[in-house]
């Protein structure tokens, strides 16, 4: 069956019995499982994962390898083999340590994927459930509403006001209004089959229930997959500027590697010695690797994230994370706990409150009409599912004996004109045994807009419009939700494109006022925000004066200032006029979401790094406009999560406080990491590139170099992504997106201390040369290596001393050190080594010198802190 294009031209119902699906109950688990063992799963089968030869093979690229391979067996040719043996074994090492690097951040960034993988609403047993979209087969009946990413091919069962937006499949942007009557005629292009949804197109309007047809690859979409190209670059900013660095360095280090063969020979030494010196220290020094550790760190950090619900869906945005310095969120369900309860009914003058004895007729209407103009579905748990706000007014209706089931049986709905952000209204349409009655309900200005009378019980009274809106501002200035109720008979159905002349000459019916307590860890994550430069904004379609309660609630607001902006005043604002604003306004309130991009850009053209949230479809540009696009991971649309690098899996403003806390804790690591690995490779290039203008011999074996490079920037250096926090990393300003991740002194650092290092072996080489031990390069080796490690450790934080730090708060990092320590007491005291790496047993006095030395690098960097622990003192003085 699913083999047939011409769904289009069939009866849905009829269709939907072929299927075996009872499309007002859906299929049955047992009828999933046979359709899933025959169908597969609904996926893409696109570009096969990078394989596991292919990701190995990637680490023998390097250029710079090759050479240093085809030097070694020369050299083993014609001299020692074990030398050759030992290069080629370590070369292999490394290229292992780069794969499991690459494959582990492989992993993290599929798993992060399979997050982010798409769900579907469908009907199954009777019962609507949220499954993973890949787990859909033909027959299965799916829900749509706004908002929605199409999960397969349906054939449209019923609908309302239901518009796709089809272009990625079509190219046309306009939106397509659907139908569900069969087609007749022969040659429908995809774009004019109006009875059905393809995979890939996104619902814009209305909702819609659908009958699956074709799934994977046997849709349209699946169909034009091949021709998709979705392999993107995945390189972030951050990674290509680092490359882009590294190939300049890349050009120095050669420089300095020509210069010190050509030394070398002249000084009288073995051609090819000198080339393995030079390439191993090119292939040491050249920062190749520094691309993927980013990746690592960066994978691994959008890990940790998902563990406290932010899930990082660009892998970018977790490096610029940190520069966030504005945050615009949404009220309703961010900054709100969107737990909603129905506090108090206002109609006709007169209030009732939940719990009191017997509703008036005027209540009991106001209830009839906020559970029939309502999409709240039942659960077979007998609570409600839907929109927080429809669940609450069930809810309230229910609890005053006005079950919205048992309504529906006598008003039953025949139309509907869906709720929008925009209109912030929305009408049904009901057959009652008194005739036609449409319901609207939606924000009291406009709803009362449209409205001409007051209901009553048996007839219309004049409206006191300016006493409605001046009571439902009151309930507002108390932090209350308020939706306005309407009614108006009808003798006959309009047609479903009247909706400006249905939603007018409304009777109100009156208001019900909605309490939204804010989030109880909101409040302390504003605070965290402004204590980190970063200036939070609430932007809400709800009232001004519920707004300003909830922001003042939670410290977005203090109490003298007042600015709030709504959507009307902006409208009238142009964009030079709202640049000026936008530094102030901390609170936009009844703002349309098309209107959000205009605040982003606003912002941005301040030079703001600015992170915005959104839920719906016409939040989708401005979450595109926005440095850091925030979706919601529970009530936000398919279109919305799409068009986000970040989701809240927990719809949370605190979670994205703690993703920018995060952001800025791995970029500080990979800082930590680069100043780790290219002050150590500066401290070689020193020693070799000095030592025969102070007229000493070689400090250093190309095995020795390489061995350095493998073992201390491998171990240590991924051990700084376990890394804590700094101390005040989230009492600091953000940092400026196109600072250079080597300001802050880093320079100057990798060049000093690597002099220092590069000095400290240079010295040890000449005391052995002067005092005749015979170990001198064993030692020299031996202070590179502890030299680093000394450095590893006070690097951990660029302000506080280790000691502030706490040895153990770091225990990957700890424990790598020590391990590194004993694997070049191995090299330097296990005989079998000695040969290999041409090493000799140090006694005490040497080791002792050895270690002293290192202590000198570890003293240096705690010295250079506390310069810097003061320096920020003073300045901190100045400024305040
Ligand atoms: P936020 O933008 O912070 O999420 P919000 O939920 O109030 O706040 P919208 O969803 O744009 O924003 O709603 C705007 C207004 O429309 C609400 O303040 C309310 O008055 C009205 N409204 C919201 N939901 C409904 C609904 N289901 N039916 C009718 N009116 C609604």
């Amino acid at each position: 069956m699913t083999g047939s294009p011409g769904w289009h031209h069939r009866d849905a119902v009829e269709l939907a019995g072929e299927h075996g699906v009872d499309p007002t109950r859906g299929l049955g688990a047992s009828d999933v499982a046979h359709r899933i063992a025959r169908h597969g799963a609904n996926e893409l089968t696109g570009k096969e994962a990078s394989s596991w030869l292919a990701l190995l093979a990637d680490q023998f690229k390097d250029f710079m390898v090759l050479v240093l391979i085809a030097a070694a067996v020369v050299s083993g040719a014609i001299g020692e083999l074990v030398d050759t043996l030992a290069i080629v074994v370590i070369v292999v090492l490394n290229a292992v340590i780069g794969f499991v690097q690459a494959w582990r951040a492989d992993k993290a960034i599929a798993a992060l994927q399979q997050l982010a993988a798409a769900h579907a609403t469908v009907l199954r047993d009777g019962e609507v459930r949220q499954i993973p979209a890949a787990g859909l087969v033909p027959g299965d009946i799916v829900l749509l509403e706004a908002g929605n990413q199409v999960p397969a091919d349906l054939r449209l069962i019923d609908l309302a006001q239901f518009r796709v937006d089809e272009s990625a499949l079509t190219g046309e942007s306009v939106t397509v209004e659907k139908h569900t009557a069969p087609m007749t005629g022969v040659v429908h292009a995809l774009g004019d089959r109006l009875n059905m949804a393809f995979k890939g197109t996104t619902a814009t309007h209305g909702r819609a229930r659908g009958l699956v047809v074709a799934i994977g690859m046997s849709t349209e979409l699946g169909k034009v997959a091949r021709l998709l190209d979705r392999d993107t670059d995945r390189s972030t900013p951050l990674q290509r500027r680092l490359a882009a660095f590294g190939k300049r360095l890349s050009l120095v280090v050669i420089a300095i590697c020509v210069v010190i063969f050509t030394v070398g020979v002249l000084r009288g030494e073995s051609p090819l010695l000198m080339a393995l010196t030079a390439i191993s220290l090119a292939v040491a020094a050249i920062p190749e690797a520094l691309p993927a550790v980013v990746t690592v760190l960066l994978a691994l950090g959008a890990r940790k994230m998902v563990s406290f619900n932010a899930l990082i869906r660009r892998l970018p945005s977790v490096e610029t994370l940190g520069s966030v310095s504005f945050i615009c969120s949404d009220k309703t369900g961010t900054l709100t706990q969107n737990r909603m309860h129905a506090e108090v009914l206002l109609a006709d003058g007169e209030s009732w409150q939940p719990g009191e004895p017997s509703p008036k007729p005027v209540h009991q209407e106001l209830l009839r009409a906020a559970a029939l103009c309502n999409d709240a579905t039942h659960t077979l748990k007998g609570g409600w599912a839907g929109d927080p706000t429809e669940t609450a007014l069930t809810q309230v209706a229910g609890d005053a004996g006005l079950h919205k089931p048992t309504l529906e049986q006598d008003a039953q709905r025949i139309l509907e004109f869906p709720f929008d952000a925009e209109r912030k209204r929305m009408t049904t349409f009901h057959r009652t045994p008194d005739g036609l009655v449409a319901y609207t309900k939606g924000a009291p200005e406009a709803v009362l807009a449209q409205c001409t009378s007051q209901w009553q019980p048996g007839g219309e009274s004049r409206l006191r419009r300016a006493e409605v809106l001046g009571a439902a501002e009151k309930l507002a200035t108390q932090g209350l939700r308020v939706l306005a109720l309407a009614r108006r008979s009808y003798e006959q159905l309009p047609g479903t494109g009247e909706l400006e002349a249905v939603e007018s000459g409304l009777c109100l019916i009156g208001l019900i006022g909605l309490i939204d307590p804010p989030r109880p860890e909101a409040a302390a994550a504003v605070r965290d925000c402004i204590s980190a430069g970063i200036t939070p904004v609430m932007i809400t379609g709800d009232h001004p004066a519920t707004a300003r309660a909830i922001a003042q609630r939670l410290g977005i607001l203090s109490g003298a200032e007042s600015d709030v902006l709504t959507g009307v005043d902006l409208a009238a604002l142009n964009d030079a006029a709202l640049r000026e604003r936008v530094r102030t306004v901390r609170v936009y309130a009844r703002v349309d979401p098309l209107q959000k991009i205009r605040i982003v850009e606003a912002l941005q053209a301040h030079g703001e790094f600015v992170a915005m949230t959104g839920d719906g479809v016409n939040d989708a540009p401005a979450l595109k406009q926005a440095d850091i696009g925030v979706a919601m991971g529970r009530g936000g649309t398919d279109v919305a999560r799409e068009a986000s690098s970040l989701v809240l899996l927990d719809d949370n403003f605190a979670t994205i406080v703690a993703a920018v806390r995060e952001g800025r804790r791995i970029y500080d690591n990979i800082r930590k990491f680069v100043r780790y690995a290219m002050t150590g490779n500066s401290g070689e290039i020193w020693t070799i590139f000095l030592a025969p203008l102070m007229g000493l011999p070689i400090p250093l074996l190309p095995i020795h170099i390489l061995w350095i490079n493998l073992v201390t920037d491998g171990l240590p250096g991924l051990a700084l992504a376990a890394e804590p926090a700094e101390r005040g990393v989230m009492q600091r300003p953000p940092r400026p997106p196109s600072e250079s991740l080597f300001s802050h002194g880093m320079w100057q650092h990798i060049l000093a201390i690597g002099l220092l290092l590069g000095g400290l072996c240079l010295a040890v080489q000449a005391w052995a040369l002067s005092t005749g031990h015979s170990h001198g390069q064993t030692m020299v080796f031996t202070v590179l290596t502890l030299g680093q490690m000394a450095h590893v450790m006070a690097i951990r934080s660029e302000f506080d001393s280790l000691w502030r730090q706490g040895l153990l708060s770091n225990k990957p990092l700890l424990g790598a050190v020590l391990a590194t320590f004993a694997l070049q007491m191995a090299v330097i005291y296990v005989p079998v080594f000695n040969t290999v790496f041409k090493t000799a047993p140090l006694s005490a006095m040497e080791l002792g010198i050895c270690l002293a030395a290192a202590m000198v690098v570890f003293i240096a960097v705690e010295a250079e802190k506390t310069w810097r622990r003061s320096r920020a003192a003073t300045l901190n003085q100045v400024a305040s």
